[in-house]
Order: C-alpha cells, then sequence, then structure tokens
C-alpha cells in the first residue's frame, strides 16, 4: 500500500463534536414556545445531543429508524438534529403548516416512529394521533408537567427522554457517511408530498461549502439568526454550516414578526440571517414605521421564491445589510447558488453591480448546472437564452425516499422545474417556475419580472402574476395585487407603471386588486390557487 491519509467518516456528529471541543462555550439563544429565552452553548447542547442520541437506542431504535420532529426553531430542535443524526437515526423535520391530512400521509410514508413536537402543536399532534397507530411515543419538546400529563395520557416529556441517556454514551462506531441521516418532503404543490432523503456525507459537503465567502460565509464571529424554519429544508442546512464554524445561533422561536426579530437581532449582535422574501417584507414595514436600524447586521440570505429588487435596494441604502439571493431547492439540500460579485466585476459602475446583484447567482464547487430545450438538447450559457433548468452534485438527490428506482432523474441530471438564464459566469436568472410561466401567442412572459416591477411601487405591498387564459393569444398575464397600507393606487396607474420597464407586448392585461395574497406552508404565495380563481378573468369579462 502506498502511504494515504486517515479514512474519517464524514459524519453529523462530527460537526457538534467539533464545536464543543472547540467552541464549547459559544451561545446558543434560543426563544421558548411561550417566548421566554434560554441560553446555551455548544458545550451544552453536545452532551445532550449525545444522551438523547443514548435514550434513542435504550428504546429500541435501530440504524435508518425515522424520528420526526414537528417544532419551531429553539434549542431542543438544535438537539434532536444532532442527536437524532448523531445515533445514526434520521431526523424527519415535518412542516405543521400542512394540513391535518397531508401530515398523516407524510408520517405514515416515513414510517416515523416517534414524534418530538412543540407546546403550540399539542391540538394538531392530538388531532391526528389515532390515525398513526405505528407512533409509539409522541414526546412534547419541554420539561415534565404534571398538568399537561394528566390531561393527555399519551404523551411524554422532553427532558424525561433526556434524562433516560448514558453519560458517556459514544456516537455508533460503524456508522459510514453514505448512511441516511435526514428527510423532509417537498411541500406537494403538485400531487402528494415527496420525501427527499440526505445522508451524513452529503449534509457535510453542503454544509461545508455552505461556509465558505462566495456562499454563506460562515465564521466564529458571526452571530446566526435562521428566520427559516428548521423543517423548511433543515433551516437551509444553516445549522449544520454555523455549528461548523463555531458561529453563535439565535433560534427564533415561534415569534417571526418583525418586532420580535428586530428586537433578537439588536440585543443579540445577529450578523447574518437567512429567510424567505415574505418574512423581510415584514420586518422591513416594522424598521420603517418605528425608525429601527440594524447596526450589526451585516448580510441576510434571501431566498425560496424571487426576492424583488426593491427589497435588495432596502436593505442595502437605508439598513446596510447586504442580501445574499439565493435559490434551492429541497431535492438539492437546497443551495443551489447564491450571488456573490466576482473579481473581475468589482470596479464596474455601482448601477452595472447592483443589475448583476439582483440574479439569483452563481453555483458553488460541487454543484452543477446546465438549461436544456425540450429534446434535452444542452442550450447555451449565454446570459439570454432561457431552457429547463438541470442540476447536478453530490447534495442533489437521486431517487425520491422509496420511490420506484430510476424514477426520478433525466440522463444523470435533476430536472428542477424551472426556467432560467445561465451566462459564462455561472449567473443564473430564474425566469419562472415551469408550471407558473406565461406563454402569450407563442412567447413566454416571466411572472417573476412583472411581480418585481409592480412590489417596486411604492404603495403596492405585495403581488403575484398569473397566466389568465385567453381567446386569441392563449395566456395573457394578470397581476393580483396588495395595496399598501393608505394606498389609493389604481388599475391604470399600476399598468402605466410598466410602460419605460418592459416590453409593451409583456405588460399586463389586467390588475385585480385583492386583500391579501394566498400564502403556503413554505411562505410562498400559491399562484395554483390564483390560477383556479382567476384563470378565467379575460374570457369571462
Ligand atoms: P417547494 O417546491 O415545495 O416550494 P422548495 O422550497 O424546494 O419547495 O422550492 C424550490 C423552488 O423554489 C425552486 O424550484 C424555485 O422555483 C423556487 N425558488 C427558490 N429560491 C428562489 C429564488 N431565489 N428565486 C426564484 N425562485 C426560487
Amino acid at each position: 500500500m502506498l502511504g494515504q491519509m486517515m479514512d474519517q467518516e464524514l459524519l453529523i456528529s462530527s460537526i457538534i463534536d467539533h464545536a464543543a471541543l472547540y467552541h464549547g462555550d459559544t451561545e446558543i439563544v434560543s426563544v421558548n414556545t411561550d417566548g421566554t429565552q434560554m441560553r446555551t452553548n455548544y458545550s451544552q447542547v453536545h452532551k445532550r445531543a449525545k444522551k438523547l442520541g443514548s435514550a434513542l437506542t435504550k428504546r429500541g431504535m435501530e440504524r435508518s429508524d425515522r424520528i420526526a420532529t414537528i417544532a419551531w426553531n429553539n434549542h431542543r430542535h438544535f438537539e434532536l438534529y444532532y442527536g437524532i443524526s448523531g445515533a445514526g437515526l434520521v431526523c424527519h423535520t415535518v412542516n405543521p403548516r400542512l394540513f391535518p391530512e397531508q401530515l398523516i400521509y407524510i408520517l405514515t410514508h416515513a414510517e416515523d416512529k416517534i414524534v418530538f413536537f412543540d407546546a403550540t402543536f399539542i391540538p394538531l399532534v392530538d388531532g391526528v394521533r389515532s390515525h398513526l397507530p405505528n407512533i409509539k411515543h409522541w414526546v412534547l419538546m419541554e420539561a415534565r408537567s404534571e398538568e399537561l400529563a394528566s390531561q393527555h395520557d399519551w404523551m411524554e416529556f422532553y427532558e424525561d427522554v433526556v434524562a433516560e441517556g448514558d453519560d458517556d454514551y459514544q456516537w455508533p462506531s460503524d456508522l459510514k457517511e453514505r448512511d441516511a441521516s435526514s428527510l423532509c418532503y417537498t411541500s406537494g404543490t403538485t400531487g402528494n408530498p415527496k420525501g427527499v432523503l440526505y445522508s451524513h456525507r452529503s449534509t457535510l459537503l453542503h454544509a461545508m461549502m455552505s461556509a465558505t465567502p462566495d456562499v454563506m460565509n460562515f465564521s466564529a464571529r458571526d452571530c446566526l439568526l435562521p428566520v427559516v424554519p428548521m423543517f423548511h429544508v433543515n433551516a437551509w442546512g444553516s445549522p449544520y454550516a454555523a455549528a461548523l464554524a463555531g458561529a453563535k445561533i439565535v433560534m427564533p422561536g415561534p415569534g417571526l414578526d418583525g418586532k420580535s426579530l428586530a428586537t433578537l437581532f439588536n440585543d443579540e449582535k445577529v450578523t447574518i440571517a437567512a429567510g424567505v422574501p415574505t418574512i423581510w417584507a415584514g420586518l422591513i414595514q416594522y424598521l420603517e414605521a418605528t425608525n429601527t436600524k440594524l447596526p450589526h447586521m451585516k448580510r441576510t440570505v434571501i431566498g425560496g421564491s424571487a426576492c424583488p429588487p426593491v427589497m435588495i435596494d432596502k436593505f442595502r441604502d437605508e439598513y446596510d445589510v447586504e442580501v445574499l439571493h439565493a435559490w434551492g431547492m429541497t431535492e438539492m439540500s437546497p443551495l443551489g447558488s447564491v450571488n456573490n460579485l466576482k473579481n473581475k466585476q468589482l470596479d464596474l459602475p455601482d448601477e452595472e453591480k447592483k443589475v448583476i446583484r439582483l440574479n439569483q447567482g452563481r453555483p458553488s464547487f460541487g454543484m452543477e448546472l446546465a438549461i436544456f430545450d425540450e429534446d434535452f438538447n444542452q442550450l447555451p450559457n449565454d446570459g439570454v437564452t432561457q431552457g429547463d433548468l438541470h442540476c447536478r452534485g453530490p447534495w442533489v438527490l437521486d431517487e425520491y425516499f422509496m420511490a420506484e428506482k430510476g424514477t426520478t432523474l433525466n440522463n444523470g441530471w435533476f430536472d428542477t422545474g424551472d426556467v432560467a438564464t445561465l451566462d459564462a459566469d455561472g449567473f443564473m436568472t430564474i425566469k419562472d417556475r415551469s408550471k407558473d410561466i406565461i406563454k402569450s401567442g407563442g412567447e413566454w412572459i416571466s411572472t417573476v419580472e412583472l411581480e418585481n416591477i409592480a412590489v417596486g411601487h411604492p404603495e403596492i405591498a405585495g403581488a403575484a402574476a398569473i397566466a389568465a387564459k385567453h381567446e386569441k393569444w392563449d395566456e395573457r398575464p394578470v397581476i393580483l395585487a396588495v395595496k399598501a397600507e393608505g394606498a389609493n393606487i389604481t388599475e391604470a396607474d399600476l399598468l402605466s407603471y410598466y410602460d419605460d420597464k418592459i416590453i409593451k407586448w409583456q405588460i399586463p392585461d389586467k390588475v385585480i386588486f385583492v386583500d391579501q395574497l394566498p400564502i403556503g406552508a413554505t411562505g410562498k404565495i400559491l399562484k395554483k390557487e390564483l390560477r383556479a380563481e382567476y384563470e378565467n378573468v379575460l374570457i369571462n369579462g
């Protein structure tokens, strides 16, 4: 044998081992379900995660058994991430905003053995329990309460479970990096939700790349507040990436309104946050109304749906916060691309740099993107041609959980369902989801572009563009818009606002003002519902 390197598996437990060893006193601040706060650190979390792993093993859980969580971002959820996966089990994060039927479907499909849940979800859990006879333990993520125990004889308590674990427990030594570590389901906007089963290796590689400067850029000098829920693609992997860098973490619990977030950002000196645009819209409204600034915040990762340019401008110009516009999917752990400039772009005029910063960014090492036409011919990376976006890499899924072999990929690539352009530097612009894009007389109109313009109008608080059926053009754009508070903008005002911003034939045919837009379980606008309601407005008059 030639001399070589140590053969160590890439395991999730190694992240928390490292954090405890070298960043043991770095704080984890957690907001409880009742709004109170508690402070712990990597050393404590590490000890408790191991005890938890031990307790689950003692209870007979076996390699790759699924353990579900229905919980906010808090320290116990963080311990579960490491305790479950560390012990060789699969941490299955479940989105509590799903309908009960979807919840039952997912928990049955995943064959979960134990469910850990926050107090907020007691009624939800109680409602679905009788449909899930195979789940043996329902554990409330709190210390024992005699009152609750007497009300619910089926309920167990987190602190009791942790106490069952051994202090000298060692993570299993035969765990392999390709073993399964965690499971997330897509929100199932089309058909039943599908499971994506991550491995230790995919999670570690994703976390290591996420921490690098051109991705999320985590260091031991940072303080992260993940607004994106831990049940939404593992909070975009940030609880792993921040821990391996030794960053302080603030877990915001259930309070995701502008006031609660702004207070935490400033009290805890948060330097980096991550979340979907709808959350940031609420924060900005609060900051503006109260004239609050964000003196410690340096950058925020915004993704999950397209970040409107006006949001990027506001964060930069008024709060000195850099927006990292990111794109990804459950199927890709989720990071696909993040917007950061390159060296050669630094000397460009500010206006040109601003334009580059608007798109969804470029892939890091480990992610390959390509666009194809309908016949699977690869299209050029010229920044103009748009096509079906595909990707591949070590943290992209190979097969949906329990799906029939060979049914997921397209010639070795994962088809994202997005329509995009790519330029020679890898900068990618999402034009639309393929099922949302508007096909008007054979030409494509991007709903993302139409929405970005609408929300750029100071009197518009939210907007969604949909394809409405049209006798002559097949489909034409219609905008559903929510007025800002106190605004009295008219349809004609908004339509004329498009005049100098977009080619004439792409200007929407109609504006419909609505009180609010339907928002789904992961904070995205539910276009399907809007289409069902409004797709005939141009035909029926
Ligand atoms: P779901 O498909 O259930 O909504 P995901 O969170 O995996 O769950 O969503 C992935 C999709 O979200 C992507 O395919 C893309 O359409 C959209 N998306 C994510 N980030 C962005 C972004 N920055 N800009 C535009 N679309 C985005």
